[in-house]
């Protein structure tokens, strides 16, 4: 299946039915990328409404019990969910959010479908769900990436070791991954369709009917989700703060970093915008090093997660990193924390613990603190594998970014992924190692502690 203005590598059919003619709408099963603009998988479905003259129908459900997630992700996400209502209207299109599994809730709506366009994820379950679905509907299923810039497969056929070896390919291919699909309308709108939905109204209220892990708080007051706002601060980053990327990113008391990885990780803001953003009215070092980070080191991620289906296990580290980290397990710790009292920010390390409560206080990181967080976690547990484990744990509870390629990704860089091996010292063997001296000497540290105590 083609559409003339969406690169052929983002169209994947995911089973072999016939097109149901004779049935209502196309639909569009939102699910990664939540988001009306520079949404491919949205204007595939219109492409196909068009040439089948149906409208289209856009479906959400809305699951209670989402891996991992709490009230914080939620909060964050449904406040992107509010906007689009009106946004998919603007375009002629309704958008039906019902409460259950997305599987279930997308099975029920495709009876009157005459094929499903969908997006993609690269997480287990959101894989199984896809493929489950192609199995359990009678009509098409079409999947289309929009969440990176260069599609998994198109970027690379296999798990790349580090960012060395796939950043030509990257580098080389993205310019003809940014095509802007036109804003085509469908040919009939579906907004008076007879099919009903949850309205959210409140975000509090709203999520009240859902019974969620409430056990961390809700963020709103740093980060407020969603397309628009996703949008703002990106152009804040652009005129204030982008001039200082390539320099000064790695300062965690500034602010010179986009903060636009919670809103990718939801969907909320497309990467081709991004890059096109930077690219159509800035260049040199800052821009450079801003695709680095959002080609590069997150297409990267993505590659990981897709190629190595244990992306989440102690047992998907490289061999020369499992193998010193074994050697080392028994060494004196001159330290040893719970994970409680990591949690609880109760350790010796003023600089950590500050890290730690800006996690549960902010949903957010500067990566240069989400580095030296991780790496004591190491130094400080018994285990190289318990040490993984509560490195996970606490990055996918308190993140609003947590749950992403991203996170597995970088988690497993603490233990030695996409890395090289160093000079083998005490707990860590052969994994890099970062110090408290080093940090002292390369950011500001007691800045940052007046920052997350402000
Ligand atoms: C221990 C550890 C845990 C991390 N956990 C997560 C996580 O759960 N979710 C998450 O999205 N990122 C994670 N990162 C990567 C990185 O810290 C964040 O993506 C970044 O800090 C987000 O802030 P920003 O959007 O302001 O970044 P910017 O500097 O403005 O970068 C722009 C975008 O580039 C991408 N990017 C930047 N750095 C990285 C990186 N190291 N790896 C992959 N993509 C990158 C992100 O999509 C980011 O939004 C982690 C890093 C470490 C070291």
């Amino acid at each position: 299946m083609e559409f003339t203005d969406i690169h052929p590598d983002r169209v994947q059919v995911l089973n072999d039915h016939d097109l149901q003619s004779d049935r209502s709408y196309v639909l569009y099963w939102m699910q990664q990328s939540q988001r009306a603009e520079w949404n491919h998988a949205f204007e595939a479905a219109i492409r196909l409404g068009r040439q089948l003259d149906k409208p289209v129908l856009v479906g959400f459900g809305l699951m209670d019990d989402y891996p991992e997630a709490n009230i914080r992700h939620y909060t964050f996400m449904t406040e992107g969910l509010v906007e689009l209502d009106e946004a998919f209207k603007k375009r002629d299109c309704k958008l039906v959010i019902k409460l259950g599994h997305p599987r279930a809730v997308i099975e029920a709506l495709a009876k009157d479908a005459a094929a499903v366009v969908c997006d993609r994820g690269y997480l287990r379950h959101q894989e199984a769900w896809r493929s489950d679905l192609a199995n359990s509907i009678s009509c098409p299923l079409i999947q289309v990436e929009s969440d990176l810039i260069i599609p998994v497969e198109a970027a690379s056929n296999k798990r790349e070791y580090a960012a060395r070896t796939i950043r030509s390919q990257l580098q080389e291919k993205y310019r003809d991954y940014l095509e802007k699909p036109a804003r085509l309308m469908p040919p009939k709108s579906s907004v008076y369709l007879n099919v009903t939905g949850e309205d959210i109204g409140s975000v509090p209220a709203f999520l009240e009917k859902l019974k969620l892990d409430d056990s961390v708080p809700v963020v709103s007051d740093q980060f407020k989700g969603g397309t628009s706002e996703a949008k703002r601060r990106f152009r804040n980053f652009l005129k204030n703060h982008l001039d200082q990327y390539n320099d000064d990113r790695n300062q965690p008391h500034e602010d010179h970093v986009s903060h636009m990885s919670p809103y990718l990780h939801f969907g909320q803001i497309s990467p081709v915008w991004l890059i096109r953003e930077i690219e159509e009215n800035h260049s040199g070092k800052d821009a450079e090093s801003y695709v680095e980070e959002l080609l590069v080191r997150r297409e990267l991620a993505a590659n990981f997660c897709f190629y190595e289906k244990d992306y989440d296990r102690f047992s998907a580290l490289p061999d020369w990193a499992r193998t010193t980290l074994n050697e080392h397990k028994d060494d004196e710790r001159k330290y040893r924390y719970t994970r409680e009292e990591m949690e609880n920010a109760e350790t010796h390390d003023e600089y950590w613990n500050a890290a730690m409560q800006q996690m549960k206080k902010r949903g957010y990181l500067h990566n240069h603190m989400r580095m030296y967080w991780g790496k004591q976690i190491l130094a400080w547990t018994n285990t190289p594998k318990y040490a993984y484990r509560t490195a996970l744990y606490l990055n996918n509870k308190y993140f609003l970014d947590g749950r992403d390629c991203n996170s597995f990704a970088n988690i497993g860089w603490l233990f030695g992924l996409h890395d090289r091996a160093w000079n083998e010292r005490e707990v860590f063997g052969k994994v890099r190692i970062m110090t408290k001296s080093g940090l002292e000497r390369k950011t500001d540290p007691d800045k940052f502690i007046d920052k997350v105590e402000d």
